[in-house]
């Protein structure tokens, strides 16, 4: 077995689970282990209203009007297909708008859609070099409505650049049209405040294991007051979850979903100040030690526009997968997680105008709660070492 890496910047990726998370889902498994659909019992009871609890946790946190607008799921993947295939399969036909820097889950799916009959636009974002580059420009945004436009899919913030979109802007610009919005806000979800009422979004996406909770958990939102949103259920089984989401629900899971979501919103303005000083400090050392280093995405001093928890750069000459391979210290990644095996590059980046040298030149770097400044310098300390080695091999210049 490989031995953990000691400094992890993989945060985008997936985070440590926090261990006041841990605490609060190990005696749902051995102590309230029922199934919180068995309300015949006292056990089941408790599994039963452990989840409400929690679903009512996560509604207060996003500022819907009623818990019973949170569907659990396994995750963000499943909350996209949920809200996009349920959405326009209750509907039947009509044109959708979205991004192309959207995550996989939302391109793969809208990819399925066009096959099925729907028309999509898939809307660019400003390029390399602009201040916000990664964000779209609402007014091309506004020139893309149809009369048939059904949907729109925006993420929140972009999980290889940070980017974070004006989805509140969006609905303001559709001027009082009932256009429903779909948001993926996994990266968000935790790191900024997210208001389903003031993004102005229908269906909202969002996942347990990129904000210090366990993986497999998820949670769709669904309006279901005055632009009330009606979806065709995706797996089905039995009755849990409305109907929408067959399944004996991950109470463990949802338990230390909530925990997670609470303790975010407890600790986010100080970690956020905290996490963008350290971003900041990366990005400083890292020019300093290795030489020039260009930023990917939106300017680093303007948290509106960029999460703090994000870095994205290009090391000009130097190969980003050989400066990482040579840190074995480091857990880091190019891109995304969902897309690492491709060959591709990645579809964030090449969106942003960057040719395919300047795209492998690229890391990614996802700071957390438990990143420290010891560790910030220590990964400047190596990527600097490794650097040095790839230049002395000649293998600086990217093949
Ligand atoms: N959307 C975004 C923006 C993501 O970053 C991810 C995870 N990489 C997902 C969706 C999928 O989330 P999950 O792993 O919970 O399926």
């Amino acid at each position: 077995m490989k031995s953990t890496p000691s400094i992890y910047l993989d945060n985008h990726a997936t985070t440590r689970v926090d261990p006041r998370v841990v605490e609060t889902m190990l005696p749902i498994f051995d102590l309230d282990y029922a199934n919180a659909g068995s309300v015949t019992h006292a056990m089941g009871q408790r599994c039963s209203d452990l989840v409400e609890s929690a679903r009512n946790t996560i509604a207060s946190y996003l500022g819907a009007a009623n818990s019973s607008e949170i569907v659990f799921t396994s995750g963000a993947t499943e909350s996209n297909n949920l809200a996009l295939r349920g959405f326009c399969q209750r509907i039947g036909s009509g044109h959708i708008i979205s991004v192309q820097t959207e995550h996989q889950s939302v391109l793969a799916t809208l990819a399925k859609l066009e096959n099925a009959g729907f028309s999509i636009t898939r809307l660019p974002v400003r390029q390399y070099g602009t201040v916000n580059s990664g964000i779209i420009e609402i007014d091309q945004l506004v020139d893309a409505l149809r009369p048939d436009t059904i949907l729109i899919s925006v993420m929140l913030a972009n999980n290889e650049i940070g980017a974070i979109h004006p989805v509140a802007q969006i609905r303001e610009a559709l001027n009082g049209r009932g256009i429903a919005i779909h948001c993926d806000a996994t990266q968000a979800v935790g790191k900024m405040k997210v208001d389903v009422d003031k993004l102005g979004v229908d269906l909202l996406s969002m996942t347990a294991h990129k904000i210090h909770g366990p993986k497999g958990i998820g949670a769709l939102y669904i309006r279901s007051q005055g632009r009330r949103v009606r979806l065709s259920s995706q797996i089905d089984g039995g009755s849990q979850e409305k109907g929408l989401r067959g399944g004996t629900q991950n109470v463990p899971g949802i338990v230390g979903f909530a925990a997670a979501v609470e303790l975010c919103r407890e600790l986010m303005t100080v970690e956020s100040q905290r996490i963008t000083a350290l971003r900041n400090r990366l990005f400083t050392k890292l020019s300093g030690k290795i030489g020039p280093i260009l930023l990917n995405g939106p300017v680093l001093d303007d948290g509106s526009l960029r999460l703090a928890h994000n870095l994205n750069c290009q090391f000009p000459g130097l190969d980003g997968h050989s400066l990482m391979v040579g840190t074995s210290q480091l857990a880091l990644s190019s891109g995304s997680a969902c897309t690492a095996t491709s060959t591709e590059p990645s579809h964030v980046l090449t969106a942003l105008g960057l040719d395919r040298d300047q795209v492998r030149s690229s890391l990614r770097f996802g700071l957390s709660r438990f990143t420290t400044e010891q560790e910030i310098d220590l990964a400047v300390d190596l990527l600097a070492e490794s650097a040095v080695r790839l230049r002395k091999l000649g293998r600086s210049s990217i093949a």
